[in-house]
């Protein structure tokens, strides 16, 4: 069930602001709890949304301005994506359809998105949240297939689990939105944070990142850092895995659940140095990375 008043925007992909980040500092300020009057709804009467090629793929409803073929590539490997979070994170998989407008021509998207979302700077892609509807934008262009892969991951994640905090949400998609070769290592937030490190200006603190409230807080130091998280509690032990999947499960039954630092804290295979642990981590992915 969706909750009966969300309508916001979650979250927005643009711009590189620095090496390895698609995000832009400060974009989601109208993120999450803070958007109550960004004209959400009027929207779907706009006459520039995409309806030339409508095309129902799983749980996607895709609508494109231009031809789009249901085999095309990314459309299929948009669709295989529902399996691959729903398997990893222990979710099931809804029937909640996720629309996704794609925009042929980038000067008619940016012009949507500013008549629809004054105030809201324009970027490759964004996901939206209503009461009734998970709805994303983009732009088909280079980076077009990143950018669906992150906010498609969004909107399957939020049709089973709306309440998912913001900075798991985050570094969800930051994991799914690589190509799949890539295995969940994102190469630019592995050299971001290792560069970081050895500045001695970072250190990871899962409880910072739980503390935040609204997207606009979110740095690119935050969705490295989220995005490291999640690898190492997907990718090292199945314990981890499975502390990560039994955390979301509680998530979609009582939004209010303790946060995953405090479930972390009594497991029994936790090390005692949470952040060494996952420096360690990013360490040992930095050295694999090296020629
Ligand atoms: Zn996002």
């Amino acid at each position: 069930m969706r909750p009966a008043v969300v309508s916001s925007i979650v979250c927005a992909l643009g711009v590189l602001v620095a090496t390895g980040c698609a995000h832009v500092v400060g974009l989601d300020a109208l993120a999450r709890s803070s958007a109550p009057a960004i004209g959400l709804g009027s929207w779907t009467r706009d006459r520039s949304l995409p309806d030339r090629t409508e095309l129902a793929v799983g749980q996607l409803v895709i609508h494109a301005d231009f031809p789009l073929a249901g085999q095309h590539r990314l459309v299929r490997e948009l669709d295989d994506l529902r399996a691959e979070v729903s398997q990893r994170l222990g979710l099931p998989v809804s029937d909640e359809p996720v629309h996704l407008y794609l925009f042929e021509d980038a000067d008619r998207y940016t012009a949507f998105a500013a008549r629809q979302f004054p105030g809201f700077p324009a970027r490759r892609a964004f996901f939206v949240e209503t009461d009734t509807t998970l709805a994303v934008f983009a732009a088909w262009q280079d980076r077009v297939a990143e950018d669906l892969r992150h906010e498609t991951t969004h909107g399957y994640v939020h049709s089973v689990a709306p309440a998912v905090p913001l900075w798991l949400d985050e570094g969800l998609a930051e994991f799914f939105e690589l190509p799949r070769h890539e295995a969940g290592v994102h190469r630019a937030h592995v050299a971001h944070l290792a560069g970081r490190t050895l500045e001695g200006t970072w250190r990871p603190d899962l409880a910072r990142l739980e503390s935040l409230a609204s997207a606009g807080e979110l740095s690119q130091d935050h969705y490295a850092e989220a995005w490291c998280w999640v690898h190492w509690l997907l990718c090292t032990t199945p314990e981890r895995r499975r502390l990560l999947q039994d955390y979301l499960a509680d998530v979609r039954r009582d939004g209010k659940t303790p946060p995953l630092s405090a479930r972390l804290m009594r497991a029994p295979d936790t090390p005692p140095d949470l952040a060494a642990t996952l420096t360690t981590h990013l360490s040992s992915l930095a050295a694999a990375g090296q020629p």
